[in-house]
C-alpha cells in the first residue's frame, strides 16, 4: 500500500481548495465508471454539495450501504418494539431510528401509547440512565458499524465493573468489510472505485482496505467528510483509474491511522462476537455482525429477554430501499420517493434516516 499522492497543501483548506480539488477533478479524461460511496455521512455530504452534478462526464457516483440505520432490518426494529412494550423497560435509542418502520409501527409510535423509549447520543448515556434508574431495565439499541460499536462495547464493560445489572444491549451493530466483498463481487454494480468512510476508517485503519484492492483491482480511498476532503478523495481514485492503478489511498491521514484504533478493536473483540446477520437490502452475510459474546450474556437483550422469540421482519409495502442500498436503484426511481414517501411522511428507511440516500437526495433536491 502506498499513501496518497495528493495531499492536502499545508494551511490550504476550504472553498478555495475545494475548487481547485474540482477543477482537477473534472480534467479526468479515464473511462466512464461508476464510484461508490460507501458511507451515509459521505452521501450526506455529496447530496449537500450537488456533487454528482459537477463531476465529469462518464464518472457515476452510487451510494452504498453505509447508512447504519437504513441496513438495520425490520426484524431489529420489531424486537425493539416488543422490548418498548414490556413493562419496567427502557428503550434507549439513536435519534435517527426512532421514526424508522418496524413490521406494525415505529418506535415513535409506541412512544406516543406511553412506552418509555429515550433518544441518547451515546452509548455512555444509556449507561448513565441505568445508573439513575436502577429499578428499570434499560435496553440500548446498538446499531452502527465500527465507528460506534467500540463505545457500545465499552459500556458493557464499565456496567460489568459497575456491577450494573439493568443494562442490557440490544445489538444490530454491523462489520463494513463483509458487505464490501458482496457489493465488489456483483457484476451488475461493476464498482470502479470505493470512497471509504473517514470515521470507521480510524478504527478499521486504511490496511484494512488492501485485501479488497488486491482481490477485487480496485482503486479505494480513505476520505474525510469536508468538500474538499470528499474531492480528495474522489480525485485519488480517478487517478488510479487513470492510471490503471488499484491501491489503498488515505486521503484522510490527519485522523486515519494506518493499522486503526488497537484499543476500540480490542474493546470491541473482547464484548462482541461476529455471527451470520442480515442486512436489509444485502440478505444474510457471513461474518457481518457484531453479536455479544456468550461471557458478557448478562448484557445481552436478546438473550435475556427475547431467546425463543421470533419476528416477522415485514418491509413495508412498496419501498425500493433494499435496492437503493444495493446501489441497484436511484432513490428518485423508487415509484413513492417525493410522493408518498417524504422525511416528513417516510415509508422506508433510507428516508428516515439522517444519512440515507433517499433523504439526502430529497433534502438537497439533487434529482
Ligand atoms: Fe424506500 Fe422511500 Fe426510498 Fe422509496 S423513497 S426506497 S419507499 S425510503
Amino acid at each position: 500500500m502506498r499513501s496518497s499522492p495528493t495531499t492536502l497543501p499545508e494551511g490550504c483548506s476550504g472553498a478555495a481548495l475545494a475548487a481547485r480539488l474540482l477543477a482537477r477533478l473534472r480534467t479526468y479524461g479515464g473511462p466512464p465508471v461508476s464510484l461508490m460511496e460507501v458511507c451515509g455521512t459521505h452521501t450526506v455530504a455529496v447530496a449537500r454539495m450537488g456533487l454528482r452534478r459537477l463531476l465529469p462526464t462518464g464518472v457515476r457516483l452510487r451510494s452504498g450501504p453505509g447508512c447504519p440505520v437504513c441496513v438495520t432490518p425490520v426484524e431489529v426494529f420489531d424486537e425493539a418494539l416488543a422490548l418498548a412494550a414490556e413493562p419496567g423497560v427502557i428503550l434507549a435509542t439513536y435519534g435517527d431510528a426512532l421514526r424508522v418502520p418496524g413490521s406494525v409501527g415505529s418506535l415513535a409510535d409506541v412512544r406516543a401509547r406511553g412506552a418509555d423509549v429515550r433518544v441518547v447520543y451515546g452509548a455512555a448515556e444509556a449507561l448513565a440512565l441505568a445508573r439513575r434508574e436502577p429499578r428499570r431495565e434499560v435496553v440500548l439499541l446498538g446499531l452502527g458499524f465500527e465507528t460506534t460499536a467500540p463505545g457500545v462495547a465499552w459500556a458493557v464493560l464499565q456496567a460489568r465493573r459497575e456491577g450494573l445489572s439493568n443494562f442490557t444491549v440490544l445489538s444490530a451493530h454491523k462489520a463494513l468489510m463483509p458487505a464490501l466483498h458482496v457489493l465488489l463481487r456483483d457484476p451488475e454494480l461493476a464498482v470502479a472505485g470505493l470512497l471509504c468512510p473517514g470515521h470507521a476508517s480510524m478504527v478499521l485503519g486504511s490496511r484494512a482496505y488492501a485485501p479488497l484492492a488486491q482481490t477485487y483491482r480496485v482503486p479505494c480511498a480513505v476520505a474525510g467528510f469536508e468538500p474538499e476532503e470528499v474531492l480528495l478523495g474522489l480525485g485519488c481514485l480517478l487517478d488510479q483509474i487513470a492510471r490503471g492503478e488499484a491501491r489503498v489511498d488515505n486521503a484522510y491521514p490527519s485522523a486515519v491511522p494506518a493499522d486503526g484504533n488497537p484499543t476500540a478493536l480490542r474493546v470491541l473483540g473482547q464484548v462482541f462476537e461476529l455471527t451470520d446477520s442480515r442486512w436489509r437490502g444485502l440478505g444474510a452475510l457471513p461474518g457481518s455482525g457484531y453479536e455479544v459474546a456468550p461471557e458478557y450474556g448478562a448484557y445481552d437483550a436478546r438473550r435475556r429477554f427475547l431467546a425463543g422469540r421470533t419476528f416477522p421482519g415485514q418491509e413495508p409495502a412498496g419501498c425500493a430501499c433494499a435496492g437503493v442500498l444495493r446501489g441497484r436503484v436511484e432513490p428518485a426511481d423508487c415509484p413513492l420517493f417525493g410522493d408518498r414517501c417524504t422525511p416528513h411522511s417516510p415509508v422506508g428507511a433510507c428516508m428516515v434516516s439522517s444519512e440515507g440516500a433517499c433523504g439526502a437526495q430529497y433534502r438537497f433536491r439533487e434529482v
